[in-house]
């Protein structure tokens, strides 16, 4: 393994802590921001605690823990899953919402642009590999966006609210739903 390596691992672990620290003010905890920013991301399919438990690669004790705290302050709310009825559906809720447009990640986001300017591309490409990698060798799932699976048929239906479809789920979605992450996700490349 190079120096170089050992750095970018250290300066990654290092940004890591310090957006951590930035999520200890307030009423949240890191576990239940990264929480609200998985079901805001995440498609209708993956607002489940089991998804949200594969992509935070916790415990489903932990998940359970996190979801009753954000419950409890408001922030996600449970409804009965009609496809399946020994799970629910997770949603934020509008305090959630607004939760989240203090993100301190957006904060990081725009150290990032001040930083990198336009070779914010290049970073973002780059970040992308190592994850991949990563994923691969934790035999994780990739949780990437939807219009990038291999499952998605780009209009395929002919309706303008729901012009695409996923030919594994048989469902069809919506423009919104495609720009989503999902626990099903395998890579078209
Ligand atoms: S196309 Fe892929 S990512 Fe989209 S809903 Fe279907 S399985 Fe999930």
């Amino acid at each position: 393994m190079s120096d170089d390596a050992l750095a970018v691992a250290n300066l990654l672990e290092r940004i890591g802590q310090l957006v951590r620290s930035d999520e200890q003010v307030g009423d949240l905890y890191p576990a239940q921001w990264a929480a609200l920013r998985y079901l805001s991301r995440a498609n209708r399919f993956s607002r489940n605690p089991m998804a949200l438990t594969r992509y935070l690669g916790t415990t489903r004790g932990t998940t359970s823990q996190t979801l009753i705290a954000l419950e409890r302050k408001g922030y996600v709310s449970r409804t009965a899953n009609p496809r399946d009825k020994r799970s629910v559906d997770l949603d934020l809720t509008k305090q959630g919402h607004a939760k989240l447009r203090g993100d301190p990640v957006a904060r990081v986001a725009g150290v990032i642009e001040d930083a990198l300017g336009r070779e914010t591309p290049v970073a973002r490409d780059h970040l992308s590999r190592i994850l991949h990698h990563l994923i691969d060798l934790n035999n994780a799932r990739m949780f990437g966006l939807c219009h990038t699976c291999r499952h998605f048929r780009r209009d395929a239906t002919g309706s303008k609210a729901s012009p695409h479809r996923c030919s594994l789920l048989e469902a069809d979605l919506s423009d919104e739903d495609s720009e989503k992450i999902c626990v099903e996700h395998e890579s078209a490349t």
